[in-house]
């Protein structure tokens, strides 16, 4: 499965699209955001451009796909354009690409850009010659591959993006046509070593590619702020998906699912540690990694947010256990809104809901017995001089 045949979020606006279901990501966004300012800043006030150029690598459809922008140009306006903008009696201008996969849903994203924009003049001071000028444009395509001219963009950033894998790892299969991973779609601690291999084997080949196109890419002094879902070592970290690899083994034993759909299927997806990350960087060689930094977030940590949509007719007898199965429910609907297309075209359309009521209760059970959480990494890479 190469890279453009990785399914891209749920599109549109409806319930189940990953615009309604992706406040966990933007709890993310907003931990980062004081790493993304600095960062920005940095690189701002160091090269002073006309036209700074940012680019948004795995933006997705929703609230979060011009979300670190705004903090960006929040932070570049209301830092630098007292002093410089009137020196230079020229407004503040920026363009932002907005990058991911082609089958992306960019016309949900178009839709929300006069609201940004208006925001954006809101923010400007004196006549409308003075507003910051900002212009928003797509660049679909694999960030494992080139996306822009060299020397061209002066920042770049990318959340929750880059443990997607080019493609689903080679040597998942023995020699005899035996498959290493069967009862997992993902690493976990029943994987055997030749499994967790090939998976870092994979990431490695991955990002030192996507470090060496940006590196091409990106102007001298200009940085880049990547958040990643990590781990804390390769296999003995508890990832949502191994929790949605019960749900689907749960359905092999009932005849639901077929043992062999399930053998053969392995998500392309690496969650690196901070040591596979650092190595990655240091190997490559292009960028000097100027900050690493951890953090956690409960599965459910957007879970306050949005329990303004949360049913409450549901059959569940007192309200601890409403509120646990509404934690569950709401964890299991953002992993359906990333993971229903990719799921439905191994395992078929027709048992979607089925899996994702299943996959709630397996939450709630991880959730009641084990410490649930995301580790998140974010790295501040900055390009090294020649
Ligand atoms: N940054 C957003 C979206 C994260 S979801 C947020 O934080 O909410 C991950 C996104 O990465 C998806 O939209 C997916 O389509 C995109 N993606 C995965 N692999 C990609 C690739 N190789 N090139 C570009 N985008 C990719």
């Amino acid at each position: 499965m190469e890279a453009e045949q990785v399914f891209p979020m749920k599109g549109g606006v409806g319930n189940s699209s990953y615009a309604k279901n992706s406040s966990l990501q933007k709890m993310v966004i907003s931990k980062v955001r004081a790493t993304v300012e600095e960062a920005a800043l940095e690189v701002y006030c160091n090269i002073f451009p006309d036209c700074m150029r940012i680019a948004d690598l795995g933006c997705s459809s929703g609230p979060n796909s011009l979300a670190p922008t705004s903090y960006i140009l929040d932070a570049i306006i209301s830092q630098c354009s007292n002093q410089m903008i009137m020196k230079k009696k020229k407004p503040l201008t920026f363009q932002v690409f907005l990058n991911d996969l082609p089958g992306n849903d960019f016309n949900t994203v178009f839709q929300s850009l006069s609201t940004f924009y208006e925001r954006l003049q809101n923010n400007g001071k004196g006549d409308k010659f003075d507003h910051p000028l900002c212009f928003v444009m797509a660049m679909p395509g694999s960030f494992y591959g080139r996306l822009f001219p060299n020397n061209f963009i002066h920042f770049f950033h990318s959340s929750y993006s880059l443990q997607w894998l080019s493609k689903v790892p080679k040597g998942l299969v023995s020699e005899t046509g035996e498959a290493h991973n069967k009862d997992n779609i993902y690493v976990t601690k029943a994987s055997p070593n030749v499994v967790v291999k090939a998976y870092f084997s994979q990431f490695q080949e991955d990002f030192t590619y996507f470090l060496r196109c940006r590196s091409e890419e990106i102007i001298i002094g200009g940085s880049m702020v990547l958040t990643i879902l990590g781990s804390i070592t390769s296999n003995d970290h508890k990832h949502v998906l191994e929790v949605v690899g019960r749900a689907l083994n749960d359905m092999v034993s009932e005849g639901i699912i077929e043992e062999k759909c399930l053998a053969s299927f392995n998500m392309p997806v690496y969650s690196p540690n901070a040591k596979e990350l650092r190595k990655v960087v240091e190997e490559e060689g292009s960028f000097e990694l100027h900050k690493l930094e951890k953090f956690k977030v409960t599965w459910d940590a957007g879970f306050n947010e949005e329990k303004g949509k949360i049913n409450n007719s549901i059959n569940v007898d007192d309200d601890d256990n409403i509120d646990k199965y509404n934690r569950g429910k709401y964890v299991s609907d953002y992993m359906r809104a990333i993971l229903e297309p990719i799921m439905m075209k191994q395992f078929g359309e027709k048992i979607m809901d089925d899996l994702f009521e299943r996959f709630t209760h397996t939450i709630i059970e991880s959730m009641a017995n084990e410490n649930c959480h995301n580790i998140n990494l974010v790295i501040y890479l900055i390009k090294n001089q020649g």
